[in-house]
């Protein structure tokens, strides 16, 4: 049968349409959440940031990056994640569909899996599911210019969302608030937040984690100490670490060359 079948089978197969990754370039696949805006509410996270939404994405991050050897960094803010694939990956032979795929897909299941380890008091009210993409970058230059830019993005949307939600504590309607925020810079908005809350330099006295998202990523080798019988030995090994730091500084690149190298 196996035989009879071989010509059909070929036919069928060339309807698909293969779409191939481009050899030697990173490939940074997003994910992000999918109404999550929704999500959010419907689960009570604090606003602008709970931090414990944001420990659970980082928490399943972690998990990707020991599933997913080939992925040497990645990036997360709110609810989306950028997984980076080493140049020479030949994950799924590179083809597109199937890395997306599974890594949304794995990433949805920890997700759930490990909602109660997060909140512990909350109920999952309906399934969250996540939207992916795939994108080469030719160099390394360009993969930081990528990851700048989303760094960028946490920044302007983080102060907008602190300031937002400032004024909605302080009693004003949504609208209001908007209106507000209408067309002030940066400096307009820092000023805000001091006035509102009395502190000075207040922006920069929020937790790194919601100024600098999360970087995931194979730390050097860490030494441990471990006793046996014939006293403390150094132990090293590589551990999967979440950092909250600047990625636009180049220091941070010159501290890691293992990351890029
Ligand atoms: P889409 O399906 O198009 O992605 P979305 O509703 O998910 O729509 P995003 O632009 O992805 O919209 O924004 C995600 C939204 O999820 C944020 O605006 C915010 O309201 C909410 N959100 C995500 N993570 C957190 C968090 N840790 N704390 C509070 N709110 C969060
Ligand atoms: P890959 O990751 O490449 O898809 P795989 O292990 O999932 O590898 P498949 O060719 O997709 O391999 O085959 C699925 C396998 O899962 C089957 O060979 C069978 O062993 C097992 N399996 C799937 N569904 C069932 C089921 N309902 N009952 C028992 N075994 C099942
Ligand atoms: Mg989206
Ligand atoms: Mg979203
Ligand atoms: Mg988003
Ligand atoms: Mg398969």
């Amino acid at each position: 049968t196996e035989d009879l079948n071989k010509p059909k089978t070929e036919y069928i197969k060339s309807f698909q349409y293969e779409s191939r990754l481009i050899p030697s370039t990173w490939v940074v696949i997003r994910i992000d959440g999918c109404h999550f805006h929704r999500f959010s509410e419907v689960h009570e996270f604090e606003k602008p940031n709970d931090a414990q939404a944001l420990n659970l994405m980082n928490s399943c991050a972690v998990g990707i990056l020991e599933e997913f050897k080939d992925i040497v960094f990645s990036y997360g803010v709110s609810d989306e994640y950028s997984f980076v694939l080493k140049k020479e990956s030949q994950l799924y032979e590179r083809h597109a569909s199937n890395i997306v795929s599974s890594v949304v897909s794995i990433f949805s299941s920890m997700y759930t899996v490990k909602w109660k380890e997060f909140f512990p008091d909350k109920e999952m009210k309906h399934p969250p599911y996540f939207d992916g993409r795939a994108v080469c970058y030719p160099s390394s230059e360009i993969l930081r210019d990528y990851l700048a830019w989303r760094q960028v993005d946490c920044h302007i949307n983080n102060q907008y969302n602190t300031c937002f939600w400032m004024l909605v504590k302080s009693g004003k309607s949504k609208s209001d608030a908007q209106n507000d925020l209408k067309g002030t810079q940066a400096q307009d908005k820092n000023k805000l937040l001091d006035r509102l809350c009395n502190v000075t330099d207040y922006y920069n006295t929020l937790p790194p984690m919601f100024r600098q998202g999360s970087s995931v990523y194979w730390d050097k080798e860490e030494k441990k100490m471990v006793n046996n019988d014939e006293g403390s030995v150094g132990k090293t090994r590589k551990i999967v670490a979440v950092k909250y730091c600047n990625i636009i500084d180049p220091s941070f690149w010159e501290e890691h060359p293992e990351i890029l190298n």
